[in-house]
């Protein structure tokens, strides 16, 4: 009884252990894959003209000063300054002729 028990215990483990490798492998694999795809792209990527490689470009919107005058009246006499919606006040905004990505 206590043998037969051992045995699907070491069974069970086995599997585990085999189902855990196999997991790590397909991740280390999916991993390793995507690397050489964005590394590939890189290398024959030229670097996008519009944010020099940089990636982000000063906000248009708002013109890289954060906030926007917004009023809800054209004539208001007083001037609201509203935090930036397109770059949530970093100044800056994803290059859109590289995505983000530096290179195109
Ligand atoms: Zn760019
Ligand atoms: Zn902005």
């Amino acid at each position: 009884m206590r043998n037969v028990l051992a045995f699907g215990a070491g069974a069970g483990g086995a599997l585990a252990i085999a189902a855990g490798a196999a997991f790590v492998t397909t991740s280390v694999t999916v991993a390793v894959g995507r690397s050489i795809i964005s590394a590939r792209k890189k290398k024959t990527g030229i670097t996008c003209g519009v944010c020099s490689g940089e990636r982000r470009v000063s906000c248009k919107l708002c013109k890289g000063k954060a906030v926007i005058d917004w009023s809800p009246f054209p004539n208001a006499m007083v001037k609201r300054y509203c935090l930036c919606p397109t770059c949530g006040g970093k100044q800056l905004q994803k290059c859109l002729n590289c995505l983000g990505k530096g290179y195109v």
